[in-house]
């Protein structure tokens, strides 16, 4: 009786994810519309932190390529136990120096880079994972700069990111770093202010570092509340959570 209630649960979530995935797919869809963009120029990062590997095994099933993660031990070790799944793996959320290592053994792309010294943990980890054979050879961490958008005396240390003027500086020890690829920038619109603004402000940079680093054209910004205005100001790439697996905790 109760393997069965399990299972009607299961199918529930699997019918649930569908939809809701197909939702954000839609809106996406409709964003680039609005923005005159071409479909598909918009890549979806599924946020699965706090929800269980079984939920990434969905997702992957309904065609989810990309899938984001924010905390260890959590993020690795559900990357783990998802790696028969043709996945790319996304850190989305801050990274402790200390644990760079820890998602430098998962991460395909990490979208939070804001300091130098956290450049070099990552550097160090990829190969230490190269060697212990945790990533196949060739294996390339591609690396975001994460900027943070608000004025200069209102910037939060718990959002992370690195103010606008130190973008070319971090770029030029990603780019000289073995084993990473610069890939772009990301950010997350401040709290509590129309994100239009953040978000064009955000494409001036990535302009800013395009001109510099040609191949350093990935644009991430957007979530479940403001994918629509990041997409109309160029995001590349969305991360979206909730829109797509519900409420979480609010810690995270
Ligand atoms: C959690 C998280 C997201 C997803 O946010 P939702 O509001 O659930 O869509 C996106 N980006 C970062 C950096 C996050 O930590």
């Amino acid at each position: 009786m109760s393997a069965e209630r399990d299972q009607e649960r299961a199918q529930e979530r699997a019918l649930e994810l569908a939809d809701s995935l197909e939702r954000v797919r839609q809106r996406v869809a409709e964003a680039e519309r609005a923005a005159g963009r071409a479909a598909g120029s918009v890549q979806l990062v599924v946020v699965t932190k706090t929800f269980p590997a079984v939920d990434v095994r969905l997702l992957a099933g309904c065609g989810a390529t990309d899938v984001g993660e924010s905390r260890e031990p959590e993020a690795g070790e559900k990357a783990r136990a998802c790696a028969d799944l043709p996945l790319r793996w996304h850190q989305v959320g801050q990274v402790q120096t200390r644990k760079a290592g820890a998602v430098a053994a998962w991460a395909d792309v990490v979208h939070s880079v804001d300091r130098e010294r956290l450049v070099a943990a990552l550097e160090r980890g990829h190969a230490r994972a190269l060697e212990r054979g945790e990533r196949p050879a060739g294996h390339v961490l591609d690396v975001l700069l994460q900027v943070d958008l608000a004025d200069d005396d209102e910037r939060d240390p718990g959002r992370g990111g690195c103010a606008p003027a130190e973008v070319p500086q971090l770029a030029e020890a990603v780019a000289g770093a073995a084993g990473l690829q610069l890939a772009g920038v990301m950010a997350v619109a401040p709290a509590g202010v129309d994100p239009r603004g953040p978000f064009e402000r955000l494409a001036e940079v990535a302009a800013a570092l395009r001109a510099e680093h040609p191949r350093a054209s990935a644009v991430s910004a957007g979530m479940s509340g403001d994918l629509e205005a990041a997409v109309a100001a160029g995001a590349t790439h969305v991360r979206v959570g909730r829109a797509v697996l519900g409420a979480r905790p609010a810690i995270v």
